[in-house]
């Protein structure tokens, strides 16, 4: 590139940044805009003035003994934090940006520290925001939004994962399907939001019947799962019932109502996938609505059965 010509510097005079051209002894050749509405001085009377005249002593120094030697070693010298001086000879910090342009010429570009660093902090109060919306989403994207339980997407994912350390540590894994009895005619009889409270009810009940490991989650409509973390079938049973015990109890729904609910699992001896276990544990369901509703059932894959083990109970 050939010497800089003053015609070339038009563009930048209104640059919203300190634009400067020295000669490399320091001489200035230009000054845009921003001197005068910023630092109040007069671009056309910086005019072959040493450029200290605008620099504080410290940055003078540090411009003799680094930027500048730095400058014309790599040809730049990038984000430096220099005191400039305005008209009234007080100090302004700035970053600094330096190139060596051919023929013996010197660009630097100045941006008001403060306002970089204000710009910063926006940008990063920017990405917390973003960081909090996208945690939000991610958790409506997994949550039923009724009433507040895991999603059918997000039971998929943790079934995954509670099957395969299952599977590592060969602990036992229960699950529970239940459904709501004759939840069309509570809809019928008491209305659509009442059928809607029976289900945040239920939802309710699960959550404190349930440990923190166990995952509840509604499948759609009046169809809930939950699976136990580290519970034989026995246990599974046991939660059961207390589930019934605490739905024919439940305070909070508008009506009383009855669930059924078929069990399967996983045990310590047989291993089963978390496919066959919801397949398993939805042919249980059936079996408890078909025995009459209002009660749990047991079924297992074949090679999990042993003799009386699909059993139907009527909830006592
Ligand atoms: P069963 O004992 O055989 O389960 O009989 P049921 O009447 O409960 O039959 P089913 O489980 O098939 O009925 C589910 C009903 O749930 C059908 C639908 O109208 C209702 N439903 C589905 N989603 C919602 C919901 O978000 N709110 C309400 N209030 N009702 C819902
Ligand atoms: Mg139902």
């Amino acid at each position: 590139m050939d010497r800089l010509e003053r015609s070339d510097l038009v563009d930048v005079d209104h640059f919203p940044c300190g634009c400067l051209v020295t000669t490399m002894d320091r001489k200035v050749l230009f000054a845009n805009q921003y001197f005068r509405d910023y630092l109040g001085w007069d671009p056309a009377s910086l005019i072959d003035k040493p450029i200290k005249t605008v620099f504080s002593r410290a940055s003078q120094l540090f411009c003799e003994s680094f930027v500048i030697p730095t400058t014309m070693h790599q040809g730049r010298c990038s984000e430096i934090l220099l005191y400039l001086l305005n008209s009234r000879g007080e100090q302004v910090p700035m970053l600094a940006n330096v190139r060596c342009v051919p023929n013996d010429t010197l660009t630097w570009v100045f941006v008001e520290a403060d306002n970089r660093n204000k710009l910063l902090q926006k940008l990063e109060a920017t990405r917390y925001a973003l960081e909090e919306q996208r945690d939000q989403l991610d958790q409506l994207s997994r949550t039923d939004s009724l009433t507040g339980v895991s999603n059918r997407r997000e039971l998929e994912a943790v079934l995954e994962r509670l099957f395969k350390e299952a599977d590592r540590s060969d602990q036992p894994l229960s699950l529970l399907m239940m459904d709501i009895d004759n939840f069309k005619l509570i809809n019928d009889s008491y209305g659509h939001d009442a059928g809607d409270q029976v289900l945040c009810a239920l939802a309710k009940v699960l959550q404190s019947v349930c440990r923190e490991t166990d995952v509840v989650a509604r499948l759609g409509g009046d169809e809930f799962v939950c699976v136990l973390h580290d519970t034989d079938l026995s246990g599974a049973q046991v939660l059961a019932d207390r589930i019934m015990a605490a739905v024919s109890k439940s305070a909070d729904a508008p009506c009383a109502y009855t669930v059924s609910i078929g069990i399967s699992g996983r045990t310590r001896l047989f291993s089963a996938s978390s496919g066959d276990v919801l397949k398993f544990a939805d042919k249980a369901l059936y079996d408890a609505k078909a025995g009459g509703r209002d009660r749990t059932a047991v079924q297992l894959p074949a090679y999990m059965q042993r003799p009386g083990r699909n059993a139907v109970r009527h909830a006592s």
